[in-house]
């Protein structure tokens, strides 16, 4: 399919080739010194003491809650309305995720609240998603954890260069992670970082990403060592210097790309927000945003469905952030989830529509967008006079 105007397209030029073929001449091609230069770039830039960097998003999670030692019997608390990885993360350990409930519609993060409400004795942690790349309340977060003797886990996959209170997103918690996939504000195609001020979960960050093992190539190459050993039963999640040297130039726009971003969602309000059929969450925001998806809420009684047939039409791509994880197959007949466990996520879960976003947008596109939105709920709107 070729759209008008796509769900996302990534910012990616001459620079990014030329480093790349920098790369590939330099015939050393798994983590290398292109890799510590993206790691300290990346650290420096969230102002955090360690970075380390990984073969996707998930990684970074499962890496991040392995290193808690959690097993089997511990909880973490998550939300439902995330992508899948959050939870998944979680289980891969053998720990439980124990799935909480959104604000409102209004606000999509995970409500403290409904995380009160779900904490046992034998909760471990905490794992918060920054929504859209919308930071959720922090400060009741980790009051919360403070008091319960919890670990917080930032999944900032949304959010590279969002910030709270003067602090980078996923720098508050005790592990960040992020992710670099395609569609997210800086890619390096697959890839992830870790980011952490704990020195003891570093070191551990530092070995379970390689098998667990005390020494790399890379250190052996340089003469550093001849030798290894295993302490630990670790993984192969390993960056390349492929995607490094990508990560870093990505790096350098990340900034001007979230300004544009966040031009792009002032323009979409301007001509969104009166429509009486469309609702758009997150008007009022905490901190600064990294602006990843631009999410509405349809109101009910317009199909969702049709909606989105109706936009392909006209040549702009729709999707939906998210089905919530409670209620795919997998997780229900897992934990044999019933529906109404969590109100608010489901509701958004069926009402929510996500129009396209991303830094190399045009204004004409934004406007090209809005008057699809308005055309097609003035088509739908008088079909379903027609129909009553
Ligand atoms: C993209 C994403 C991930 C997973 O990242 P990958 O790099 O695709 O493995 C995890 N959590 C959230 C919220 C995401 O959006």
């Amino acid at each position: 399919m070729k759209w008008r105007v796509p769900l996302a397209d990534i910012d990616l030029g001459q620079n990014e080739i030329a480093a790349v073929l920098k790369v590939l001449k330099s015939k050393w091609l798994t983590m290398g010194n292109v890799t510590e230069e993206f790691e300290k770039q990346f650290a420096n830039y969230l102002e955090v003491k360690y970075a380390f960097a990984v073969a996707s998003g998930t990684a970074a999670l499962h890496i991040a809650h392995q290193v808690l030692g959690l097993t089997k019997g511990d909880e973490v608390i998550c939300p439902s309305l995330t992508f899948v990885a959050t939870a998944n993360s979680i289980l891969y350990t053998g720990a439980t995720p124990i799935l909480a409930d959104i604000t409102s519609p209004g606000d999509l993060n995970m409500s403290p609240e409904s995380v009160l409400e779900q904490i046992t004795s034998r909760t471990k942690a905490i794992t918060v998603v920054q929504c859209g790349g919308y930071p959720c309340n922090m400060d009741r977060i980790m009051e919360i954890a403070k008091r319960y003797h919890l670990y917080v886990i930032e999944d900032a996959a949304h959010a590279p260069g969002a910030e709270y209170t003067g602090k980078k997103i996923g720098t508050i918690g005790d592990i960040g992670c992020f992710s670099f996939f395609s569609n997210k504000n800086m890619t390096t195609g697959e890839g992830g970082m870790i980011v952490t001020n704990n020195g003891q979960l570093a070191e551990k960050i530092k070995r379970m990403r390689s098998h667990g093992m005390t020494t790399l190539t890379w250190d052996r190459h340089k003469g550093h060592a001849f030798t290894y050993d295993v302490v630990d039963l670790g993984y192969n999640y390993r960056i390349d210097e492929i995607r490094s040297a990508i990560g870093l130039i990505q790096l350098n726009k990340l900034n001007e790309n979230n300004e544009r971003r966040k031009t792009i969602v002032q323009l979409y309000r301007k001509y969104l927000e009166s429509m009486s059929d469309i609702s758009l969450p997150f008007t009022e925001y905490r901190g600064k945003p990294s602006f990843h998806i631009f999410p509405s809420l349809l109101k009910e009684g317009i199909s969702r469905k049709d909606f989105i047939r109706e936009l392909n039409k006209k040549g702009v791509q729709a999707s939906v952030h998210y089905p919530p994880i409670h209620q795919f197959t997998y997780y229900k007949k897992k934990y044999n989830y019933t529906e109404g466990m969590l109100p608010k996520t489901e509701i958004v879960g069926k009402r929510e529509l996500t129009l396209p976003l991303y830094p190399t947008m045009s204004d004409a596109d934004v406007s090209y967008v809005s008057n699809a939105v308005q055309e097609t709920i003035e088509s739908l709107v008088s079909k379903r006079k027609c129909v009553s």
